[in-house]
């Protein structure tokens, strides 16, 4: 199993090639392209234009950007 084309390998250190992001681990560099890298962002910020590969990551932001804790809309319009 390789997928040393996905990978340059540093002292320790693991690249995207796609993104340029750099790991740690390559379990979390794996995933990275697993989830997150090949993946067209499916979470999006009601409130700006942020998008989020991962729903995690959207509700990081709704919690330190606009101080929402969950994305449950409300519809009372
Ligand atoms: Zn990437
Ligand atoms: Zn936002």
């Amino acid at each position: 199993m390789k997928a040393d084309y996905l990978i340059e390998f540093r002292v320790g250190v693991f690249n995207c090639f796609t993104c340029g992001n750099i790991y740690r681990s390559k379990q979390t560099l794996v995933r990275h392209i697993k989830y997150e890298c090949q993946q067209a962002p499916r979470f999006k910020c009601d409130i700006c234009s942020y998008k989020a590969k991962l729903n995690c990551n959207l509700l990081k932001h709704l919690r330190s950007k606009h101080h929402r804790t969950n994305s449950r809309r409300n519809s009372n319009s």
